[in-house]
């Protein structure tokens, strides 16, 4: 149990977030990061008027500071906390890839200390003007730095998830998974999102399946289980290209079908 210091510090901070969301996903390499950075981008470029936060919690593969250009930033502490780097005006992120000394540095730590950093984050980041919208990307799966999250947040209000997966039956079966660990935690689910079900040709523009509609994909495996299907994200070189070099992709390809794809995932948030 959190002592009450740091929980009434964590609600002061957190409590007038307007939405807190938790990107999962049950295994690695499902375009869990790459979503949180098009939901933030999205966000921050659609609501000008609107701050928004992104908190990179996946201790042992930080990957938003490559994702959004700023891996050589430090983050500054000041009088009020850690100061995050700010992407845009309006976007700021928090990673623990900034603490590192090098980006190849692996972390390698237990259960108590992934738990202390993730307070730290949650009760001593000063993110500046009140937050809209803060997204955590989270490591792959169910693990300490789920539970260290939820156990934080849940007494703050307006805390849900994101479910990203893959078409496959392999990715399906881990967010089966995923959507048991939140209901039982009592973590409500806004949805799921399926990545990389179709491929977009860089040539033609033309959008075709990749993979066999056997399993019936994300959309039935989520009206199976209850929840929300969000949206589909196709498949875009250009997309992973993008965030291989840091590069605004919703800017730079302002019309593609991945950038609407998921604005319509904002909509149906
Ligand atoms: P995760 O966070 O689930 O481990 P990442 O977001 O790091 O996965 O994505 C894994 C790789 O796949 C990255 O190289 C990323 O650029 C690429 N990728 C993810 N989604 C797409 C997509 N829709 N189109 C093209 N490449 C993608």
């Amino acid at each position: 149990q959190l002592p009450d210091p740091a929980l009434e510090i964590l609600k002061d901070r957190l409590s007038s977030v307007k939405y807190k969301i938790l990107v999962l996903s049950g295994k690695g390499g499902v375009g869990k990061s790459t979503f949180t950075s098009l939901l933030a981008r999205v966000l921050a470029s659609e609501n000008e008027q609107k701050n928004i936060g992104v908190l990179d919690v996946d201790i042992c593969g930080p990957s938003l500071p490559l994702v959004f250009g700023v891996q050589d930033e430090n983050i500054h502490q000041s009088g009020s906390g850690w100061s995050p780097v700010f992407i845009e005006e309006n976007l700021s992120v928090m990673s623990v890839g900034f603490l590192l000394e090098s980006k190849d540095d692996a972390v390698i730590w237990r259960g108590p200390k992934k738990n202390a950093m993730i307070k730290q984050f949650l009760t001593e980041v000063d993110w500046g003007d009140t937050l809209d919208y803060l997204i955590v990307d989270t490591p792959p799966g169910t693990s300490d730095e789920h539970l260290s999250l939820v156990q934080f947040l849940k007494s703050t209000h307006n805390f849900s998830a994101v479910v990203v997966t893959t078409p496959q039956e392999v990715s399906l079966l881990d967010v089966r998974k995923e959507l048991d660990f939140a209901r039982k935690v009592g973590l409500p689910v806004l949805g799921v999102v399926e990545n990389m079900a179709s491929f977009v040709c860089p040539k033609c523009k033309v959008t075709s399946e990749i993979f066999p509609k056997n399993t019936g994909g994300a959309a039935q495996m989520a009206l199976e289980m209850g929840v929300p299907f969000l949206g589909s994200v196709p498949l875009d070189p250009s997309l992973g290209r993008c965030c291989d070099e840091g590069i605004n992709f919703v800017q730079k390809h302002a019309g593609s079908p991945t950038v609407l794809a998921i604005k319509r995932i904002v909509e149906n948030l």
